[in-house]
């Protein structure tokens, strides 16, 4: 370990960042990016097949982006939200996601994170049911692999055993069942009727728990963080008509899949979700600045103002949200995707993408290889036949991601999967060096597995 590495270990206390993997090689000191590869302070490049955390879709040093952050801090850097004031960048923000957005009509809530923006959510429902008259209406569903964040009620809503070492969940917070047939689906049962499993077992928990005790259920499109896992056929399809027969809103939570991932602008358009709200971050500033929203719908706009009119306002604000520097940003974040060609690259690109990932199927320990748009993910296990995953203390997608890192390659280790979401900006080639740097890493680390 060098200098750097040595230092930025003494005083930088990392989340989420495995710990003997950190005694072992250290933390990666970066000094800048370039394209699709972040350099590190030797100078070492690597080639970001996560696209920074899901989020830095058009590169590490995008000249718009980098000129239009330039241009908003020459004219109004920074300024709040609260008491009726609002930057005049962040106005036309507002109509443009509205514009791009599934909904009629409706408003934007800006907070600082994905986090922040779904714990918001969850304000907001809370207050809508008090004034409602309906103050017991309080439990919040998600899924079990879902992420929502890291506050204590998006923990509260992350369905990973980890939150456990907070004593979390807290009460309220019900998971329901993830929809991941191959990993859940039992022996002889087609997928279809997995789905419709996983809905009346959901219809159960409401019915179990009190459909007037439920204040809203949240979904990612495709549960990222889990471990990619689109849902299994026809799954928002056979929940929605429960959701609706319960007056239980349906949030989806598009911090990832959200301004084109999946090819689409949303996660919401690909799987015709028909959500109530859309929770959004990550990829709406491009990685460029934190930036989260809650988009309400029509219904949900409505019976907020009428909660806030009632008490005279939304008590809950966050000081840097809303900023100038974030909605300039952002609103150049989406003309970069939608009309700069970011979106049309991920469309012309994905099946490329899906082929190269599906070759990993035929290797002995790949689970299952599975994806849409520009995500993927490859399931490591030891036994093909039962499922049955290494020992995690063998720790073989850490293996994998440090051997790649050696190779150049940043790939993500998520449970027993090694995930892949590159930039969309990467071009064909780079999509071949991406997958050519991933074969040989994992022909490296089972050779070294085995022996
Ligand atoms: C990353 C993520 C969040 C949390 O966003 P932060 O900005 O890290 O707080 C919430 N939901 C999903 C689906 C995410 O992937």
């Amino acid at each position: 370990m060098h200098a750097w590495e040595k230092q930025g270990m003494e005083n930088v206390f990392p989340g989420f960042s495995d710990f003997a993997s950190l005694d072992e090689v250290g933390p990666i000191v970066l000094s800048h990016g370039d394209g699709i590869y972040v350099v590190d302070i030797d100078g070492k490049r690597y080639l970001d097949a996560n696209s920074g955390l899901w989020n830095n879709v058009a590169g590490f040093n995008h000249q718009g982006l980098i000129d239009a952050l330039c241009a908003q801090a020459r004219r109004f850097p920074g300024y709040h939200s609260f008491f009726g004031r609002v930057a005049d960048v962040t106005v036309e923000l507002s109509k443009r996601l509205i514009g791009l957005s599934p909904f009629e009509d409706g408003k934007v809530y800006y907070t600082n994170s994905g986090s922040e923006a779904n714990d918001t959510m969850v304000k907001m429902l809370w207050m809508i049911n008090r004034a409602r008259g309906e103050p017991e209406r309080r439990k919040i569903i998600t899924r079990h692999n879902a992420y929502h964040g890291v506050t204590i009620a998006t923990a509260s809503m992350t369905g990973k055993p980890y939150n456990a070492e907070f004593g979390l969940p807290l009460p309220g917070f019900l998971h329901a069942d993830c929809p991941h047939f191959w990993r859940y689906g039992l022996p002889e049962e087609s997928e279809e009727d997995f789905t419709q499993r996983m809905a009346r077992n959901l219809e159960d928990l409401i019915e179990r728990e009190g459909p007037e005790t439920i204040a809203g259920m949240f979904a990612e499109p495709v549960q990222g963080a889990g471990g990619v896992i689109p849902p299994s056929k026809g799954y928002f399809q056979a929940i929605r008509p429960i959701l609706r027969k319960y007056d239980i809103p349906l949030i989806a939570d598009e911090v990832i899949c959200g301004f084109g991932r999946l090819g689409e602008m949303w996660g919401s358009d690909v799987y015709d979700i028909e959500p109530d709200a859309i929770i959004a971050s990550k990829c709406l500033t491009a990685g460029y600045y934190p930036m989260g929203a809650v988009i309400l719908g029509e219904q949900l706009t409505a019976a907020l103002m009428e909660a806030s009119e009632r008490f005279g306002e939304f008590p809950n604000g966050f000081t840097a949200a809303g900023s100038p520097l974030g909605s300039a940003v952002a609103l150049k974040a989406l003309d970069v995707i939608e009309n700069e060609g970011l979106i049309d690259n991920v469309r012309a690109l994905t099946p490329h993408f899906q082929e190269r990932l599906g070759r990993f199927a035929d290797h002995p320990h790949a689970g299952e290889v599975r994806g849409v748009g520009f995500m993927g993910a490859i399931e490591i296990v030891a036994d093909k036949n039962t499922k049955a995953a290494f020992d995690s203390k063998v720790g073989i997608s850490e293996k994998i991601a440090n051997t790649a890192l050696q190779n150049g390659l940043i790939c993500r280790p998520l449970g027993a999967s090694v995930v892949l979401a590159p930039p969309f900006i990467i071009t064909r080639q780079e999509m071949e060096g991406m997958f050519d740097t991933l074969e040989k890493t994992i022909a490296e680390v089972f050779a070294d597995v085995r022996s």
